[in-house]
């Protein structure tokens, strides 16, 4: 059983799927891995530590030469897989839907493409969920960002020259991402807000010290659909948000907008009259804007300025802490793989439940059903 560790080739991902940590203990597993020189330069892992965990480090051809098993943490382009064996798993964050005719690809290729976001929101899955632990820096790293972008202090100091006041953070969306945040911006100083269309997500907020700000006024919306995420809410909710989020930003210093709903584009939360009824100076950080924006005006990759407040719409989040991004995302990977290997057939086998979630690709087909159809 041999494990390809590819250099990720997409722009500005600086990240990579394996760790030496992970190669010792894929290696421990009985594997052989083999790791693309270079895979680890940006998340500032040399390709001498991989060799020093058992890894042999050679080019693209020769690391996917017999490679059972590829991973990635996007999809490798499909055009970049010579020699790919029929049949081989790619393992990585597939970006299904955004990426549809690639998975065609895949299929054509004769691999068997694993998404690693598909990844069922059960108990026994969480160690496995990229998502999660990416949202989770991501949710760090928008408050940092957000820090950085301000000319004002978060915490209030109290010093002889005077008093600086304690900056207000607004966190709009509260799910892994957002919990992070508000945690980060607590940590900080900061007088915290935070609301979500989950009610679930009110005992959250209160817990970490912060203040839920709801809808109360439309009945019998919970906004939870499966697997804890959230559903499209009516349009009385919607106009409800809008109002109640209308009195509020206008007294924030700082918004983060983390809100997604699977497999549609992101709800908009912010329009260009709310960003207007800002003061001049606020920052605006839009995690969901490689999704189409929480925020009307944000860029995906661009910091812009739009009534004297700054919208920042990095790309690709978590990439900006690569070393730990890539740590938590190689352990995902090991977790899954090794919960389900067969110590006999010396590979893993997946069972039905986990099995039918991600895979996207078999025998030449695409068979993930919300992919057909
Ligand atoms: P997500 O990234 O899909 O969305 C971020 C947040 O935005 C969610 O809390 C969502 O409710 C919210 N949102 C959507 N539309 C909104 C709107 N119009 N206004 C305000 N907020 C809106 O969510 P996530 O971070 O993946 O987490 C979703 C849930 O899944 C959480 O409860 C989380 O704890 C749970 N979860 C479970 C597991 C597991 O059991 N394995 C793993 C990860 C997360």
């Amino acid at each position: 059983m041999k494990i390809a560790v590819l250099k990720e080739a997409a722009a500005g991902e600086r990240r990579v799927s394996a760790t030496p940590e992970t190669v010792k203990k894929f290696i421990g597993l009985g594997a052989t891995v083999a790791v693309e020189s270079g895979a680890g330069a940006t998340a500032s892992i040399a390709d001498q530590g991989y060799a020093d965990a058992g890894a042999a480090v050679a080019s693209r051809a020769e690391v996917l030469a017999d490679a059972d098993i590829v991973l990635g943490v996007q999809g490798p382009d499909p055009d970049q897989l010579p020699g790919l064996k029929q049949g081989a798993w790619i393992v990585a964050g597939l970006n299904p839907f955004g990426e549809r005719a690639r998975v065609d690809r895949y299929a054509a290729l004769g691999a068997e493409a694993l998404a690693m976001e598909f990844m069922p929101r059960i108990t026994r899955a969480q160690s496995m969920d990229i998502l999660s632990s990416q949202s989770n820096l991501a949710g760090y790293k928008a408050v940092l960002d957000a820090a950085a972008e301000y000319g004002r202090a978060f915490p209030m100091m109290m010093t002889a020259a005077g008093t600086v006041s304690a900056a207000k953070v607004f966190v709009m969306g509260v799910g892994v991402a957002g919990l992070q945040a508000i945690a980060t911006a607590r940590r900080l100083g900061a007088q915290v807000s935070a609301t979500d269309v989950r009610a679930a997500t009110k005992e959250q907020i209160l817990s970490l010290g912060a203040k839920p700000i709801f809808v109360e006024s439309v009945k019998g919306i919970e906004g939870e659909g499966s697997g804890g995420y959230a559903t499209e809410m009516s349009d009385e909710y919607k106009a409800a948000q809008a109002e109640l989020v209308s009195s509020h930003i206008a007294r924030q210093d700082i918004v983060i907008t983390t809100a997604l709903i699977p497999g549609r584009p992101a709800p908009r939360l912010i329009s260009d009259a709310q960003v207007a009824s800002m003061k001049p100076g606020s920052v605006i950080v839009d995690l969901a804007v490689e999704a189409g924006g929480n925020v009307e005006g944000a860029v995906a990759g661009e910091v812009v300025e739009r009534h004297g407040v700054k919208i920042v719409g990095h790309k690709n989040v978590a990439s900006r802490l690569a070393a730990d991004s890539s740590a938590l995302f190689a352990r995902n990977l090991f977790n899954f793989l090794s919960a389900f290997w067969d110590k006999e057939a010396q590979r893993p086998v997946l069972d039905d439940e986990i099995g039918n979630a991600i895979r996207l690709t078999q025998g030449g087909k695409v068979v993930h059903e919300r992919l057909l159809g």
